[in-house]
């Protein structure tokens, strides 16, 4: 067998671009098997991803990979190193989708690994390590509520009581739906994982841009500095008094007028730090007024909403918590209303690890890309593994129309681009 270092980047290049029609003919199978108009489902733990596990199972046996699966009935497709003992090289996605979905999200990962490993054999290259594509299960939150079910399964690392969860739409707890897909829920319960993190050498994965900073910058791929953190308050509400029409200001304690002084605070809060050029979002997804007592006549008296803060860097995050609490206290005292934010849920931040980045820039450079630097948009598994300590990295690949809908718009070439760069920096990490 060749020795990696000997790999030129032109070869690489071709060899990944070989894999083109494979790839194309494989993302057609995957947009088949889970085609639910408008747009694709592949529900988790369910038939829609059961189908998108069959395919890719199907592909990597062809392609002579080692097939395994977990207790949490995530899938796992070897290209065996030159040293089984050593960590491996996990490079990852999620085979699921949001319902009505694109094609993209999650499935361009587990193609890009498997189009790498392609790329090594067409290349007769063996690793130094075992490369292990993975198919992660259930990483989209909407369908049970929770977040990197697949990912933190693996580690041993599902939150207390993920298992008794319900799926909104079937009902059926998470432990249900895991068992029926071969999944083994007393396991996970009892915090058998399938990864020691100290036994993982990197965690890889490619994903689409699901914002549209690459078509804006005419750049086919970045790669990513961090995964945000968060803080979210799922179902707060601001108490005030539901009052007659005619009560003069002074009197009011206007719950919904308190709720607007709060978004145009968070508004500012956020252009600050755009001005700064500092990182961060933060999201009103539900912002309401009582519609079991609003009118046009009341003053309204509660105020519902929901709140997600993500930043980039651990102490951005801590002081936007602050800044926020400062707001909250500042908008009480003026208007006389008592803000309840309920259960809080947090996620940390996942940096990149310098090393990989490093490693990225100069596999993004040897492929002829100018490298680009995005902090993710979105939450994304590397979370969960750089949680676990586990070197993670992410290579973005551009993609129209935004993602969590069927407009979805990656190109193959931009696939290839992103896959080029994927398997660079394999071969120059595990050779
Ligand atoms: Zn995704």
């Amino acid at each position: 067998m060749t020795e990696m270092v000997a790999i030129i980047p032109d070869a690489v290049r071709r060899a990944v671009q070989a894999q083109r029609a494979a790839m194309r003919t494989l993302f057609d199978q995957l947009r088949q098997d889970g085609l639910d108009e408008p747009g694709i489902s592949r529900d988790p733990y369910g038939d829609g991803e059961q189908r998108a596990h069959a395919t890719v199972t199907r592909a990597a046996r062809a392609m002579g990979l080692e097939i395994g699966h977990d207790d949490a009935a995530n899938l796992y497709m070897t290209l065996p190193g030159r040293d089984r003992s050593a960590p491996a090289l996990v490079i990852g996605s999620h085979l699921d989708s949001v319902p009505h979905g694109g094609n993209y999200d999650g499935a361009a990962g587990v193609l890009a690994g498997l189009a790498t490993v392609a790329a090594l054999r067409d290349l007769a290259v063996t690793p130094a390590c075992d490369i292990v594509v993975m198919g992660i299960r259930a990483e989209e939150s909407v369908w049970f509520q929770v977040s990197y079910i697949g990912s933190r399964g693996s580690l041993g690392m599902l939150p207390d009581g993920a298992l008794d969860v319900r799926r909104v739409d079937t009902g059926r707890t998470l432990a249900e739906h895991i068992a029926a897909c071969g999944g083994n829920p007393d396991a996970l319960l009892a915090g058998r994982r399938h990864f020691d993190p100290a036994r993982l050498r990197a965690y890889m994965e490619l994903h689409i841009e699901q914002a549209p900073s690459l078509v804006e910058a005419g750049q086919p791929v970045a790669l990513c500095t961090a995964i945000p953190g968060n803080f979210r308050y799922p179902y707060a509400w601001i108490e005030g008094s539901n009052d007659h029409v005619g009560l003069p200001k002074r009197f009011r304690r206007d719950a919904a007028i308190a709720g607007a002084e709060f978004a145009m605070a968070l508004d500012a809060l956020w252009e600050e730090h755009e001005a700064e050029g500092i990182p961060m979002a933060c999201t009103l997804g539900r912002f309401h007024t009582d519609a079991t007592q609003h009118g046009m006549t009341i003053v309204p008296g509660r105020f519902d909403f929901s709140l997600d803060v993500r930043a980039y860097d651990p102490a951005v995050l801590a002081a936007l918590e602050q800044r926020v609490a400062a707001i909250v206290a500042g908008i009480e005292q003026r208007r006389g209303v008592r803000f309840h934010l309920g259960t809080k849920a947090h996620a940390a931040v996942g940096p990149a690890d310098p090393a990989i980045k490093a490693g990225l820039e100069r596999a993004a450079r040897a492929q002829g890309l100018t490298p680009t630097w995005i902090g993710s948009p979105a939450s994304h598994d590397g979370a969960a593994f750089a949680a676990a300590g586990v070197p993670i990295g992410m290579i973005f690949v551009r993609n129209e129309n935004g993602s969590h809908n069927p407009m979805e718009k990656m190109t193959i070439e931009d696939f290839l681009e992103g896959t080029g760069v994927l398997t660079q920096w394999v071969i120059d990490y595990a050779g």
